[in-house]
């Protein structure tokens, strides 16, 4: 007697039904992809549940249906019409290829299947009922054109992974997020999704992605999106992202499709997220529905039992192609318009220097500006002062301040602006600091250098950090122990007449704990940005206010500042005319 057996067949079935069928969700996605695959326009998903787990699925699609004989085929473990070898998977274009879906969930479930094909005329529809990966049951029955599959009792058979499964709402959500994920990827097809009777989900047929997003996550959302595009000879990226200010915690809504196939991959997630640069706290992450069309031959698809990945030849190329598309779309976009419904939601704690003379809460105040104050202005905003560039915002005149703070202006249609200033000063020069670090000049002579005295633990961080801030337009020189000389700073910081303010903006750098350097070295120019701006509560002068305005527009990204933060928000007369409800 040999220890080695060979498993009987329905052991292997169970088994290998474990990779691909985890939860109902899971037999949700493949019977979907099994419609989407038949060419089906109109799908419905019925879910019936109890109060502690889900006791039914059913899909019903109108796709090419199939003779008595393929049904009875189609059950077999790696029976598939969609390969005939492992060659035909580098130009595969359907979702499903493995053959062994309908066999998995047959042995862990017991399955109804009535399907009619396509164009059968009198032919009669088919009825098989299968238990224990069994047809046990075999009828002809009226029905109409496609396929629906009913399987109950899922995993009767498997004590072990039913234990597994969570509370019957999370099982809900998943089989949610399956179809929203693939109704994501298919606008060709209209999918409704019903539990117990009530509609839970509905998408129209293709009126562009757009309509699907909207009846996914309603209209808001879908009107507030900016369109991405994007090309190489072998990759068409389209798509559609939020606006910096409809951030998420979590990178969980980049939704991303290749090829039809819904994908999970961090890699495209993070390439996403790059291409918002500063218009992103480092913390937040963008909402995006992004279709990658890729030549099949660079997409391996048959790295993952259940296909949620995939392996990309090329990766190098098309991750920054993403970042790049991504960073064009919002580049210049009008990012304030149409400011979704819950503005303010993502106040990020910036702070800002210096003690702000704050007049809020003075109704009308008038405030008048020291001398001292308006020079400071002058010389900050003299600082910034560019010739040419073209002019990325609309013609606006400035009318005045609020609070000190805020620009108001009016654009040539009647729309209303409210603009931050110390956010805009501050994209203005972020913006030239960049520009000036990569051509290396901007650095200016302090008349008597900064002496830093710093115990041992920051002295190390700082002289870590000398290359670093060089690089940013700071010159520091290590003398003697755990003493250090400023000689230079960014000219963005102007003749910094006050020791205390080298002192904090360095002592700002070295709070930091970005690890990678292109992080560390935004960090520099943001911090540089902040110090060298205009503050809020300083007041301006007409003419200070509109140099301002002018610099802003002649930025790449004027609708934000380097934290993400709005600078410009935007009320057109339609806006206006709707809150006073005019017409
Ligand atoms: P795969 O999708 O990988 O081919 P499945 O086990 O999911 O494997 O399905 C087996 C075969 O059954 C498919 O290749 C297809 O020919 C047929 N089939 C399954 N579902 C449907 C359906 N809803 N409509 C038409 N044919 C179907
Ligand atoms: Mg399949």
């Amino acid at each position: 007697m040999t220890k080695i057996r060979v498993l009987d067949p329905d052991t292997v079935n169970q088994i290998a039904a474990g990779e691909v069928v985890e939860r109902p969700a899971s037999v949700v996605k493949e019977l979907l992809e099994n419609a989407i695959d038949a060419g089906s326009t109109s799908i419905l998903v019925d879910v019936s549940s109890d109060m502690a787990a889900i006791t039914k699925i059913r899909v019903t699609d109108n796709g090419e249906g199939m003779t008595p004989e393929e049904a009875v085929l189609a059950f077999h473990p790696h029976a598939t019409s969609k390969i005939r070898d492992i060659a035909d998977l580098s130009t595969i274009r359907t979702l499903g290829f493995r053959g062994e879906a309908l066999a998995s969930i047959a042995a862990v479930a017991e399955v109804t299947i009535i399907t009619r094909p396509r164009g059968a005329g009198a032919l009669a529809g088919t009825r098989l009922v299968i238990r224990g990966a069994e047809v046990v049951e075999k009828s002809e029955v009226g029905a109409p054109e496609g396929t629906t599959v009913v399987v109950e009792r899922l995993f009767y058979n498997t004590p072990a992974r039913r234990k597994f499964l969570k509370s019957r709402n999370t099982e809900l959500a998943h089989v949610y997020a399956v179809v929203e994920n693939l109704a994501l990827a298919h606008g060709e097809v209209a999918f409704r999704v019903v539990h117990n009777g009530k509609e839970r989900m509905a998408t129209q047929r293709s009126g562009g992605a757009l309509n699907t997003i909207a009846g996914l996550y309603g209209a808001d959302l879908a009107r507030s999106l900016v369109p991405v595009e994007g090309r190489l000879p072998f990759l068409r990226i389209g798509g559609y992202i939020s606006r910096p200010s409809e951030s998420r915690g979590n990178p969980s809504q980049v939704f991303v499709s290749i090829n039809g196939r819904s994908i999970a991959s961090r890699q495209i997630a993070a390439a996403v997220r790059e291409g918002y640069g500063t218009l992103l706290p480092k913390d937040r992450y963008p909402v995006a529905f992004l279709d990658l069309a890729i030549d099949t031959d660079l997409v391996d698809v048959n790295v993952h039992p259940t296909k949620r990945e995939v392996r990309l030849s090329r990766e190098r190329e098309i991750l920054p192609a993403v970042s790049a598309a991504v960073e064009e779309a919002l580049a210049g976009h009008d990012l304030a318009r149409e400011t979704p419904a819950e503005p303010a939601q993502q106040r990020i704690a910036s702070t800002e220097p210096g003690p702000i003379p704050s007049p809020i809460g003075e109704p009308g105040a008038s405030y008048t500006a020291g001398h001292r104050e308006l020079t400071l202005s002058d010389k900050q905003l003299r600082r910034t002062e560019t010739e040419g560039g073209e002019n990325l915002l609309p013609a606006m005149e400035p009318i005045g301040q609020v609070a000190a703070t805020y620009i108001v202006a009016e654009g040539t249609d009647g729309t209303l602006y409210l603009v931050d200033q110390h956010a805009a000063h501050e994209r203005v020069l972020y913006d030239q600091v960049t520009e000036r670090r990569d051509k290396a000049t901007g650095s200016q002579e302090l008349i008597a250098p900064v002496i830093l005295s710093l115990p041992p633990k920051e002295s190390t961080a700082l002289r870590d950090a000398i290359p670093l801030l060089a690089d940013g337009g700071f010159v520091v020189d290590e003398f003697g122990r755990d003493t250090f000389a400023v000689r230079a700073v960014p000219a963005a910081l102007g003749a910094v007449e006050d020791p205390g303010t080298v002192r904090e903006t360095i002592a700002d750098l070295l709070a930091d704990e970005s690890r990678t350097v292109p992080d560390r070295r935004q960090t520099v120019t943001c911090i540089v940005a902040c110090r060298g701006a205009v503050k809020a509560g300083a007041v301006l002068t007409h003419d200070q206010q509109k140099r301002l305005l002018a610099q802003l527009a002649r930025t790449k990204t004027p609708w934000t500042c380097p934290h993400g933060r709005p600078t410009v928000v935007a009320f057109d007369r339609k806006k206006l005319d709707g809150i006073f409800r005019r017409g």
